[in-house]
């Protein structure tokens, strides 16, 4: 029985987990978090996403005979080498959780914050308190759901700032925002943050300029290269590495993306393994 190391629980590992268990392998998962899931989990704010249902996810493979190992960082409690020894093939779906960043002056001022970590804060109860008056910058899902939080947190006076002329995020997460009296300012390239008498002022391309309690950067993350050299790997397109049963599949090999995605992948990279 082919024996299998997923690391990361997010919809990546846990697609390729279900098809390979499904598929006779033995699967453990290691998940660094105490809970699986992924941005899922620790992303997704709770009116979108509680965070029963990747519990209810976690149970149902473990019904179906998937180890999962909570508290287990690949590379600071186990390491590659460890997992090759001990398994036939090693999954890294450890997702693209580099902070894309805006690269203007202002941007490490105290008030200004990444998304994820703002997210990632509510979602395991200790809420950032971002003030009053928040501006969030990017256009996407995250932005949006980071504004709708900010909202639900308390913030009375919430601005989505983009560079594009459209939000690009869901059209009904638009509308949600938009019922939660969010306001959205298209056509927006920021240049500089500066700290503000109270709060921080940032500056735009245009020579306009909002004030804000906090400014929240949401304009997306990356994988993890430095990780995956660290590991002494090389990424091929396919998701196989230098290493001959070593793979990455989702965010790990393509950089941030759609939930659909995700889990196609895993799946495919998941076929591949059962053939090795
Ligand atoms: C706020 C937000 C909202 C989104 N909304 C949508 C949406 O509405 N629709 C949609 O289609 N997509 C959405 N997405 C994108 C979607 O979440 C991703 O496509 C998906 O989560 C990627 O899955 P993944 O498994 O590759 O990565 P992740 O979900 O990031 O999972 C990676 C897992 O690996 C673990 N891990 C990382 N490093 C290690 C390590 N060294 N050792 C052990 N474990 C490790 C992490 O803790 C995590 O559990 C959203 C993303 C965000 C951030």
């Amino acid at each position: 029985m082919k024996k299998v190391a997923v690391i990361g629980a997010g919809p990546t590992g846990r697609a390729a987990a279900r098809t390979l268990v499904e598929n006779g392998a033995t699967v453990t998962v290691f998940e660094k978090e105490a809970e699986g899931g992924g941005l899922m989990r620790y992303g997704f704010p709770d009116f979108r996403m509680p965070a029963s249902v990747p519990k209810r996810d976690t149970e149902a493979l473990q019904k179906l005979g998937v180890v999962f190992k909570f508290g287990v960082s690949l590379g600071k409690d186990i390491s590659l080498a460890d997992l090759e020894r001990d398994y036939d093939a090693v999954l890294l779906s450890t997702g693209a959780p580099v902070p894309r960043q805006l690269n203007i002056p202002g941007e490490r001022l105290q008030g200004v914050h990444q998304a994820l970590d703002y997210l990632r804060a509510s979602k395991t109860n200790q809420p950032m308190d971002s003030g009053q008056t928040v501006i969030v910058i990017g256009g996407g899902d995250t932005a949006v759901d980071v504004a709708v939080s900010a909202v639900k947190s308390g913030a009375t006076d919430v601005t989505i700032a983009f560079r594009e002329q459209e939000p690009i995020a869901l059209p009904h997460e638009i509308e949600r925002a938009k019922k939660s009296k969010v306001r959205f300012r298209g056509d927006l390239q920021p240049v500089r943050i500066d700290a503000g008498k109270p709060g921080l002022a940032i500056s735009f391309q245009d020579d306009s300029s909002m004030e804000g309690d906090s400014v929240i950067i949401a304009i997306g993350q990356e994988k993890d290269s430095a990780f995956i050299t660290k590991l002494g790997l090389t990424v091929n397109p396919d998701g196989s590495t230098n290493h001959p049963n070593v793979f990455v599949a989702g965010g790990t090999l393509y950089g941030s993306d759609r939930l659909a995605k995700a889990i196609q992948d895993g799946r495919r990279v998941a076929e591949r393994i059962l053939q090795i």
